[in-house]
């Protein structure tokens, strides 16, 4: 693998693109209702499962991530219907706003950013005012570089003496580099999109439905059109979407997934670890403090404060300008006091050791060396 692109692109989604993905996106247009289609769902479909770990149905639709956090709430839930949100940052808080837009009674469970949440909080949250139609968990907060334990909270839920709600998990920035098998775990609802893990373009959602979560459908009344299953379903089941789906999304999808099946679960697992692993040693070492607490990093993103006296938002502009190295940076409370490093999709350790050395560059280029006197 070698990294072709002139820029770095080191946010958590979209990420960069392998060639034959950006070659299978140069494709002509194809009858979205004819064989072709049929074929390259079929291939998206069976690749989507190894990863998805599931027997169960998976849904696809053209849309951002944020799309497919919508289309879980309203085919599940009615308005009225207890939720309780688990929130350790920003994308939780937006599963939660989502929920309440559709007219759920929305309880939220609260966690302080940078941590994750345990099972007993999780299992005292949920016996306060039992019982809950449906509990929200986000797998990957990357607003923060955590990763939940989502076995041990779904554990705690299972457990629960009022019985287990239905369980939505955003999974958008872990599935493919977590492991997260939906059917053992016993996740009703498991969403993720494109453009994070892939090797794909950002534009498409793909949706695991439980049998359980099939049953909540059947009673659900908030309103949904374009995000109707059953209409999915229906579609897919003959090779089709229910209307016209980003085609050139889903043969970039289809590359990415030929690529990361080639590599294998197991190997794409650990080869997230590792560049983790090196891109959290390597910020510490230059005197970064890393966000996450520590055994909940993140293996897709990693959030971190600068060294003291530097400024996030000053080193993003300065990366951007003088390294090309695009990072993230800080969302809603954290806007201006962390960088964040996106390591997922197509990244191995060269392009983190390429990343580190340019950032080192970066913190010399805006440090003041003692008595060098600059004019104020
Ligand atoms: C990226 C992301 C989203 C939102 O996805 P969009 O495609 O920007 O709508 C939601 N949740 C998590 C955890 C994400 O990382």
């Amino acid at each position: 693998m070698s990294m072709h692109d002139q820029i770095n692109l080191r946010l958590p989604g979209p990420t960069p693109l392998p060639p034959s993905v950006l070659a299978a996106m140069a494709r002509p247009m194809i009858d979205h209702r004819g064989p072709e289609y049929a074929a390259l769902q079929a291939g998206i479909l069976k690749g989507l499962r190894t990863f998805f770990q599931t027997e169960h149905d998976v849904l696809l639709f053209s849309a951002s991530g944020t799309g497919g956090l919508e289309a879980a709430i309203v085919n599940v839930l009615s308005p009225g219907d207890r939720v309780l949100a688990v929130s350790i940052g920003v994308f939780g808080e937006r599963f939660a706003r989502i929920a309440e837009a559709y007219g759920a009674n929305v309880t939220r469970l609260e966690i302080p950013w940078g941590k994750a949440t345990g099972p007993e909080e999780l299992a005292a949250a949920l016996s306060v005012d039992p019982p809950y139609d449906a509990v929200l968990l986000t797998a990957n907060e990357t607003s923060t570089g955590v990763l939940q334990d989502i076995p041990s909270l779904i554990a705690a839920l299972k457990a629960a003496p009022s019985g287990a709600p239905v369980v939505l998990v955003d999974a958008i920035s872990a599935l493919g580099a977590v492991d997260l098998p939906m059917d053992s775990l016993g996740i009703d609802l498991l969403v993720t999109g494109s453009q994070k893990v892939w090797m794909a373009p950002p534009g498409l959602t793909m949706i695991g439905v439980s049998a359980k979560a099939w049953a909540y459908n059947a009673r659900a009344r908030m309103p949904r059109f374009y995000f109707d299953f059953v209409r999915q379903r229906d579609a897919q089941s003959k090779g089709q979407d229910s209307f016209t789906p980003a085609v050139s999304s889903l043969f970039g999808l289809h590359e990415g997934l030929n690529l990361l099946n080639a590599e294998g679960l197991q190997a794409v697992i650990q080869r997230h670890q590792e560049v983790a692993r090196l891109t959290q040693a390597g910020l510490a070492a230059m005197g970064f403090t890393l966000f996450a607490d520590e055994p909940h990093r993140s293996p897709t993103v990693t959030a971190a404060l600068p060294p003291p006296g530097l400024d996030a938002k000053a080193l993003v502009v300065y990366a951007r300008e003088h390294e090309r190295l695009v990072l993230g940076g800080g969302q809603d409370r954290l806007a201006g006091k962390i960088i964040r490093v996106g390591h997922m999709g197509w990244v191995e350790p060269e392009q983190i050791s390429k990343t580190l050395a340019s950032l080192e560059r970066c913190l010399n280029g805006l440090t003041i060396p003692a008595g060098a006197g600059r004019p104020s």
